[in-house]
């Protein structure tokens, strides 16, 4: 599905309770009191959609990319949490009190029991959610601990609005919107048995073994996996894949990584990995024959369909990871477009895989340029950091403007090189990128 009619069904489905309220029939209240009951309707929708929108589903992500669906989902959750947070206070009808002149209760709130219960226990849930989210980093847990909590927490949190939107409601006490909920509902509950469940069972299926576990630069290993039974992945050159390494499929410890093999080099997957935290910083002792389970192939850092004249790769550190995986397919493609990979890192000792990148150069003409900013006394690449004036420098002569440019490295690097892309003339569209972030 096209990333056009990806948005339109989105919107569909969070405006829908909307819709089906301006249909129900029922007679007009306050105006505070409609769009009370409308921040309601559109905050629970969008709750309801998030659980899609986690970036596992490749019908998405695959589209629309990871970052922008991630930064979807930050920014519905926002928005979520800003409608809920006013919905109860913009009410200015009576709760609970029979008016002798509305004896169908139709100008009064019915906020009682359970209402009342589980409307009050999301509204003190919802923020915790969004803030816990937000504040992930400073949080003394794990990752996965992390991950848990938040499905589980969100899963609740839509079973208290559920039960809050029937009993309290007064749209949802209408057959189609309670058919809504309970489809939006039921969609939320499979997304989360297809990520934990279905996924997995698919996984078993399709064990791999680590082949090799080598040194590639200083705290980075290059892991390789061999299919354990089975052809192995279809997958693009510069995707990613969630890698499970020594668990059962069904754990929560698994961790995204670029493939930084090409699908021609064979069914072999590898993968560039620098120690960062409790699972990278132990994978250096991973024995050789472990089993591993891939959920792949994620992610659109991929050339296919690019016509561009050119490409130029900008990585920084391990970011060089899909960009092997790119230019080993163009290799093995014969792929007569000029290329340019500027690369990145602190200390020559960082720098991954030196023999690829002198393949890269020796095969496919690519010029490289290497930046370091704490050089050795011998260094004669180039001197500094991978900056605006830096870019500047490489990109300004206006035969790059029509070129492809393919950027993968730490946040900062990454926003300094597409704003400074674009100043100097390169449209968005010529702009592919992907961060190491996946919140
Ligand atoms: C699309 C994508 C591609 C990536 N490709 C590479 C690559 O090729 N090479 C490389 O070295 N790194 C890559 N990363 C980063 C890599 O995923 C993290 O460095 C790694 O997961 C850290 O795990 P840890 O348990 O050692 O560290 P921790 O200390 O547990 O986590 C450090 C940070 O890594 C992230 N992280 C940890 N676990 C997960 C998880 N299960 N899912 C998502 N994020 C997590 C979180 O932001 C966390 O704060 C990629 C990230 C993304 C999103």
């Amino acid at each position: 599905m096209p990333a056009f009619a990806l948005i339109v069904l989105y919107l569909c489905l969070v405006f829908a309770p909307l819709v089906l309220a301006g249909l129900s029939g029922r007679p007009p209240r306050p105006l505070m009191d409609e769009l009370a009951a409308g921040a309601g309707l559109v905050a629970f929708a969008i709750l309801l959609v998030e659980f899609l929108l986690s970036g596992r589903f490749r019908a998405i992500s695959g589209r629309v990319g990871m970052d922008v669906t991630m930064r979807f989902h930050q920014l519905l959750a926002r928005s979520a949490l800003a409608l809920a947070l006013i919905h109860p206070f913009l009410y200015t009808l009576p709760f609970n009190r029979p008016l002798p002149y509305d004896p169908t209760r139709q100008l009064t709130l019915t906020f009682e029991g359970e209402g009342l219960v589980t409307g009050v226990l999301a509204f003190a849930l919802l923020p915790s959610l969004v803030v816990l989210s937000i504040a992930r980093d400073k949080l003394p847990y794990r990752y996965e601990t992390w991950r848990l909590a938040h499905g589980l927490g969100a899963l609740a949190i839509a079973g208290l609005v559920y039960v809050h939107a029937l009993e309290a409601g007064r749209y949802s006490q209408d057959p189609l919107m309670q058919g809504l909920w309970t489809g939006l509902v039921a969609l939320a509950v499979l997304s989360l048995v297809f990520v934990y469940a279905i996924k997995p069972l698919a996984q078993m299926r399709h064990p791999w073994r680590v082949a090799a576990v080598r040194s590639a630069a200083t705290r980075t290993w290059e892991v390789t996996l061999a299919p354990d039974g089975h052809d192995g992945l279809t997958y693009r050159a510069g995707q990613f894949a969630w890698l499970n390494i020594g668990r059962t499929p069904f754990s929560l410890a698994e961790n995204p990584f670029s493939i930084a093999s090409a699908p021609a080099d064979g069914p072999e997957v590898r993968f560039l990995v620098k120690e960062l935290g409790d699972f990278t910083s132990t994978l250096g002792a991973v024995e050789v024959g472990t089993r591993a389970y891939l959920d792949a192939p994620h992610g659109h850092l991929t050339l296919e369909g690019r016509r561009e004249p050119g490409i130029a790769f900008l990585a920084g550190g391990v970011g060089i990871a899909p960009m092997f995986a790119l230019l080993g397919q163009l290799i093995r493609e014969e792929d007569p477009r000029p290329t340019v990979l500027v690369y990145g890192n602190r200390t020559a000792a960082q720098i991954a895989c030196g023999e690829e990148l002198a393949r890269i150069r020796r095969l496919h003409r690519t010029e490289i340029v290497q930046v370091l900013s704490e050089p050795p006394p011998d260094w004669d690449g180039e001197v500094g950091l991978l900056d605006a004036a830096r870019i500047r420098a490489l990109f300004s002569d206006p035969k790059y403007r029509d070129w492809l440019f393919v950027l993968c490295g730490p946040p900062a690097m990454m926003e300094i090189a597409e704003d400074t892309l674009i100043q100097i003339g390169v449209a968005p569209r010529q702009i592919l990128a992907e961060r190491f972030r996946y919140d």
